[in-house]
């Protein structure tokens, strides 16, 4: 029995499967995707922003592979990748199979759009050949049409449907290493279909709001639709999809999850949106250490908090904190206790210097590990 029941998420049982070297489903961890918006054929590029992403924490990256010329630039992108690529094919079962030939490490692909039977047995052939697993992506903007005549709209109901469809054309040729998604734009259809799905399949679930928006309203819809789904324990990896960066949907996506306490990574600032009673600029200080400790990977909670009303409770439960005081001055704290004062105009540096130093250590104390092992 946890000591905060009330914190526990109990994650739907999923069958495991592998994209590339990252497993999704089972004990896994929730794993964070994103999608190039590079011209694939454009390698240079392409690579370049797969390594951002790849920086940034994203464990798969999606690259979409529309022509032959994309499908011939990505041998070149997954090997340059840290992190399995997934290839974007949508209905010519030829790129999927240049693409599983190129070293992708998953396939999204729905076997029902790629016209014969002949041409699904080729696809699953190429995709065992290869090691590659499959996504299938079923979108709520584009079900096949006897499902809308069947349903009127689409639906929760329509969309599983489909993607069971799609599913039984994957288990008919005897391959289970494929995984699902269900998005729509609209939050309450995309989280009733992923919660009707979970309760059809045991296929690990990759979640999203498709074109959920720009970065703060796609955030928050995101936000909502997958916090909502993550918390029922539904999900076992995610795009935030938004009109903006990669990267951001990478930092998104991590947000979302450590809100939840489902993944650590990077540093997690607990701030105080200050008042009047701030004995330091709260706002400037934290977009400044946001800054200073993007480079940090290591979990490591900081709280800064403008003044003593909610300090000293809010650095108990983080590695490191300041908290304002009076006179240009206020108290560092180093596991939750006051460890000493200091000036405002110090504090930042201090504030990267102990986080750093904390990294190292942690970093130092996993490789111990890994070396007794
Ligand atoms: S912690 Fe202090 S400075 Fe921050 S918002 Fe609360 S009262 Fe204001």
């Amino acid at each position: 029995m946890s000591i905060r029941p009330w914190r526990d998420i109990a994650r739907r049982k999923s069958r495991k499967i592998r994209v590339g070297k990252v497993e999704v489903g089972g004990d896994a961890p929730i794993s964070v995707q994103t999608m190039t918006n590079t011209p694939t054929a454009d390698v240079r590029a392409t690579i370049d922003q797969v390594l951002r992403c790849a920086e940034a924490g994203a464990d798969i990256v999606r690259v979409s592979c529309p022509d032959e010329e994309s499908t011939a630039a990505l041998k070149a992108i997954c090997k340059a990748s840290p992190a399995p690529i997934v290839a974007d094919i949508h209905f010519h079962h030829r790129r999927a199979i240049e693409a599983a030939r190129a070293g992708a490490a998953c396939l999204r692909i729905n076997p029902g759009n790629i016209g014969s039977p002949a041409r699904v047995r080729e696809v699953v052939q190429a995709a065992k050949d290869h090691g590659c697993s499959i996504r299938i992506g079923v979108n709520g903007g584009s079900l096949e049409r006897h499902l809308l005549e069947k349903y009127g709209e689409p639906c929760p109901e329509a969309m599983v449907e489909s993607a069971l469809e799609h599913a039984r054309l994957l288990e008919e040729h005897d391959f289970r290493e494929y995984k699902i998604s269900v998005k729509a734009s609209d939050v309450f259809l995309t989280a009733a279909a992923y919660q009707a799905l979970a309760d059809a399949t045991d296929a690990p679930l990759h979640l999203g709001v498709t074109e959920a928006g720009g970065r703060v309203s796609g955030a928050v819809k995101s936000a909502i639709g997958l916090g909502n789904l993550l918390w029922m324990g539904i999900g076992d990896t995610l795009r935030v999809s938004l009109s903006a960066d990669p990267v951001e949907e990478v930092r998104i996506g991590y947000e979302i999850l450590k809100s939840l306490n489902l993944r650590h990574r990077g540093v997690t600032i607990i701030s105080c949106p200050s008042c009047a009673r701030q004995g330091f600029d709260v706002i400037r200080t934290v977009s400044i250490l946001e800054e200073r400790l993007a480079h940090v990977h290591a979990p490591i909670t900081v709280s800064i908090i403008g003044c003593v009303v909610n300090g000293p409770g809010e650095a108990r439960e983080t590695d490191i904190g300041f908290t304002g005081g009076g006179a240009g001055s206020g108290m560092v704290y180093v596991a939750g206790v006051p460890d000493h004062k200091l000036e405002n105009a110090r504090m930042i540096d201090r504030i990267v210097e102990l986080v750093e130093r904390k990294a190292a250590e942690m970093e130092a104390a996993r490789a111990a590990g890994e070396a007794a092992e």
